[in-house]
């Protein structure tokens, strides 16, 4: 597909994230008014509240919500209908003069607009579904020939994480507090987290769900989802070593998890489908793809030191590495008639790639702390330090134009000030 010219002239340009083809959802606010539904065009954001107040589209009434739930809750052929009608009247050759001055008052520059939350969390669920982040993980704890757990090749892995703390791309980050167990030591002790960590994932925003007690076809879940963004799954893996066992990750990803503001439509990546690797064993027909369900989608991390300019690259990945794709997630996630709803995220799991500069976290890039990087400006990093500020990016490079999610930023803080534990006994 070639890009879809518009007359909002910023969304022509090759290196932009936001051409036509794109329209991501998202919410923000702009001019002292409260938080809407928007799409990004270009340098632009368009107040979709706006054009169904004067009646140039219509979604229920749902536009006007500071959440996507309720445009979500409408079902696809809801979004696809809104989504056709604005690529119609923002086309190059689909608007005439009177049509463009109507829309043009809603078009707000995204310098002037605050992205907000893009949708109310209703559950946030991790998977685990990269097997050269579950290798290079697995290896480092339990040595190359126990890596990958025996349940690995036939399910998706996942825990369910915490909505509450899910927060929008520019959210600081408080490095957390817990409790640990230093190297060869007997007891544990109780601070602040000195592996402070990073997960490059892709978050799955589900639309619509299925009610509790009936399962989902693969298929099914995949037209349940309405859309993508970057997730950043910040992990104390400190914390997260010492209490893992036996019911899995719990404090060391509970105290926040970031997400991209802007929520990249299937119909945006469809041009980008692609088939994940080669199964190994045979899955049980609940879990079989009808078609190819990855996406060809590039994927960096930035990391920048609070004192320096300049941030450096340490990853450069691909999600079509992932072994496991969304709508398999999803199928495994509600096959039990688990319940899902409007606003469920689903992340991905670390997207690592085969090569050192291509894994998502930070745990596999020093292996283990033992090789730290060394950063542009001559500084060395083995977990994240108090004022490094963590951005995910990522697009699907087009022929000429870019799919793109924007950024997903966080900074982290330092430590809360511990309370006084013994004066409170
Ligand atoms: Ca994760």
């Amino acid at each position: 597909m070639p890009l879809m010219r518009s007359w909002v002239e910023s969304a022509n340009r090759p290196e932009t994230h936001f051409p036509l083809n794109n329209l991501p959802w998202g919410v923000f606010a702009a001019h002292g008014a409260e938080p809407r539904c928007g799409v990004a065009i270009g340098d632009f954001v368009l107040d979709l509240a706006g054009l169904e107040s004067v009646g140039l589209v219509e979604a229920g009434g749902t536009l006007a919500r500071p959440e996507l739930n309720g445009l979500m809750a409408q079902g696809p052929a809801v979004w696809r209908a809104l989504r056709a009608r604005l690529q119609e009247i923002l086309a190059e050759d689909g608007a005439d003069d009177a049509l463009r001055a109507r829309v043009a008052p809603w078009l707000v520059p995204m310098a002037e607009a605050v992205p907000c939350m893009p949708f109310r969390v209703q559950g946030f669920t991790d998977f685990y579904a990269g097997k050269h982040h579950a290798m290079n993980v697995g290896t480092m704890f339990r040595g190359p020939e126990n890596a990958l757990p025996p349940n690995w090749l036939h399910m998706p892995i996942g825990y369910n994480g915490r909505a509450s703390t899910v927060v929008v791309s520019g959210t600081p980050i408080h490095r957390p507090l817990g409790q640990m167990r230093p190297p060869g030591a007997e007891m544990p002790v109780f601070g602040p987290s000195r592996r402070l960590d990073i997960e490059l994932e892709l978050g799955n925003v589900v639309g619509t769900g299925n009610p509790m007690g009936r399962p989902v076809t693969v298929a099914e879940a995949e037209g349940m989802i309405f859309g993508h963004v970057l997730l950043n799954d910040w992990s104390a893996r400190d914390i997260q070593a010492w209490e893992y066992q036996p019911l899995g990750p719990f404090q060391g990803k509970a105290f926040a998890t970031s997400i991209s503001p802007w929520v990249v439509s299937p119909e945006a990546l469809e041009p980008f489908r692609c088939a994940g690797p080669e199964r190994e064993r045979p899955l049980l027909p609940y879990l079989h793809e009808p078609r190819p369900m990855m996406y060809d989608i590039r994927l960096e991390v930035h990391l920048r030191p609070a004192d320096e300019a300049d941030a450096t690259v340490i990853c450069r990945t691909n999600y079509r590495e992932m072994y496991y794709s969304a709508p398999q997630q999803l199928a495994h996630h509600a096959v039990c008639g688990c319940a899902m709803r409007p606003g469920d995220l689903i992340g991905s799991g670390t997207i690592s790639g085969p090569t050192r500069d291509s894994r998502g976290s930070l745990l596999e890039l020093t292996w283990n702390g033992q090789e730290p990087l060394t950063l542009a400006g001559g500084q060395t990093r083995s977990f994240l330090e108090d004022g490094d500020s963590v951005t995910l990016t990522g697009w699907a490079q087009g022929d000429g134009y870019r799919i793109g999610f924007g950024i997903c930023e966080g900074t982290i803080l330092p430590a809360v000030t511990e309370p006084d534990w013994e004066a409170s006994r």
